[in-house]
């Protein structure tokens, strides 16, 4: 079974993509088709649920959506004109089968199919309630808790129904839903989580990514908008904007490290943001050395722009093996150490004797980039620089992506020198919060008002976390009891 890189862990890993098409025959082919350009934003699991008018039908699967929808039978059971799909790293609620969606429900007004991209801070809160009033649930996901409010509301249509819900929620989500009507996509007040318009002849399609769009053949119309609902029926859209406008706060991550290189994110080409990122940081933290080497392959972009700006070669000092990882068998501790090694692996001919700069696009647990520092000395570098395209990572993240907990976050325990001094680098340095923001064409991070969500690095959240609060509250009474009693 192909699932999560057992080796990666030491990367934030991607959260979940979603992709929906109306109108066009053989819908859920060409939804099978956008998850596998999406396939980096989630590899436990993948569903497509299609609508033909009558009845829904669904397929969900654990793995990736190679192997799971590429056969004539799967596909020819999703029957239908209108269809939507996710892939999906478990986030909450865990990786068994009855979280993977889309998450389908019959109500008052018809069937729902719902595919969520992003996590709810407030799901834990609104779930007790809910219970409490006699909702049954079927999954632990927090996307379930949308289904039962759009369930409960007391408001007649569909759509008023999922406004109503909606309004309820805390954090970060981008949906596409499938309902008898017709198909409804929808992005968060703060716009956290990405989510694009594209057009195939009479179909309309939605995606997290504007890669998706590419692979379908599709055109490009623009972003969904913060707040805003798109209704598709009968190939007419409409658009709604129900909510109280705030200034958007998109998640910054998407173009350090989430997003694929090759899509628009928000108007922005990653792959010039990622660019400008590595040219910031040559200017801020320019080094002195023979090659410039990304550690492959996130870091590649930020080195081009790295080397380009400082003027010194661009080499591949590492290279990756594309065949290792998520095929091979999930390793028992003896081996996970080696898992680095038989990912990449030294270009000792190159690195010998050489003074090099490293730049990768995050530091998380800091494993990894020891590993890779040593590698590069065993391999007969004279020095090892390490230049890294993010900020130190401080925070854990409420919205759809699964960081380690505060405490397993090496820039939550070190400075910057004992971080340098725990991967062994002759130099470590970070870019700059306001040079991120610069390498995005901001003058600088407006203090105050953020034009991003980028709460990892500042510990500065766009929302109220409710469940996390409500955690910590319950931490803090029961130490207090522990101590008294
Ligand atoms: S906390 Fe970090 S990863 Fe999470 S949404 Fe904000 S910027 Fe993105």
């Amino acid at each position: 079974m192909l699932t999560t890189d057992p080796y990666d862990d030491d990367k934030l890993r991607e959260e979940c993509g979603i992709f929906g098409v109306s109108d066009v025959e053989g819908a859920a082919a060409m939804v099978a088709l956008g998850l596998h350009a999406l396939q980096h934003r989630g590899q436990e699991a993948a569903g497509i649920t299609s609508f033909d008018g009558q009845d829904f039908h669904t397929h969900r699967a654990v793995g990736h959506v190679a192997g799971n929808f590429d056969s004539e039978e799967v596909i020819g059971e999703l029957r239908g004109h209108t269809a939507i799909g996710h892939v999906r790293y478990a986030t909450t609620g865990g990786s068994g089968l009855r979280n993977v969606q889309p998450l389908y429900a019959d109500l008052v007004s018809g069937g729902f199919a719902v595919g969520h991209n992003g996590n709810i801070s407030n799901a834990m809160t609104l779930r007790r309630d809910l219970v409490r009033r006699g909702s049954i649930f079927q999954s632990t996901s927090d996307t379930e808790v949308i289904i039962h409010l759009v369930a409960t509301s007391g408001y007649r249509t569909l759509l008023d129904r999922l406004i109503d819900a909606l309004k309820r929620v805390e954090g970060a989500y981008s949906l596409v839903c499938l309902t008898n009507e017709g198909m409804i996509a929808c992005r968060d007040p703060l716009g956290i989580r990405p989510l694009v318009m594209g057009k195939l002849g009479d179909a309309i399609i939605f995606a997290s990514e504007t890669v998706a769009l590419d692979i379908a053949g599709a055109e490009f119309i623009r972003s969904i908008e913060p707040g805003e609902l798109v209704v598709v029926r009968d190939g007419v859209l409409t658009s709604h904007k129900p909510f109280i406008q705030q200034s958007q706060r998109p998640c910054i991550f998407e173009h350090v490290y989430f997003s694929r290189p090759d899509s628009i994110v928000d108007g922005n080409s990653v792959y010039s943001v990622r660019k400008a990122i590595g040219a910031e940081l040559a200017k801020e933290n320019g080094v002195d050395v023979d090659y410039v080497i990304p550690v492959p392959d996130s870091g590649t972009p930020a080195a081009i722009g790295y080397a380009e700006a400082a003027g010194i070669p661009f080499e591949l000092g590492i290279i990756r093996s594309h065949y290792v990882g998520r095929t091979f068998i999930q390793p028992g501790d003896g081996v996970r150490h080696l898992g680095v090694k038989l990912k990449h692996n030294a270009n000792r001919h190159l690195v010998a004797g050489k003074k090099i700069v490293l730049i990768d696009d995050s530091i998380v647990r800091g494993t990894t980039s020891l590993k890779i520092v040593q590698m590069m000395r065993e391999a007969g570098a004279a020095e090892v620089h390490m230049r890294i395209a993010s900020p130190p990572t401080m925070n854990s993240c409420f919205y759809g992506v699964d960081t380690p907990e505060r405490s397993k976050l090496l820039a939550s325990n070190m400075d910057i020198e004992q971080m340098r001094e725990f991967i062994q680098a002759d130099s470590l340095a970070f870019i700059s919060i306001d040079g991120l923001y610069r390498a995005l064409g901001e003058d600088s991070r407006h203090q105050g008002q953020p034009q991003y969500c980028d709460a990892c690095f500042t510990g500065d959240y766009p929302t109220s976390l409710t469940d996390h609060d409500e955690a910590e509250q319950s931490e803090l009474i029961l130490l207090s009891e522990r101590k008294t009693g």
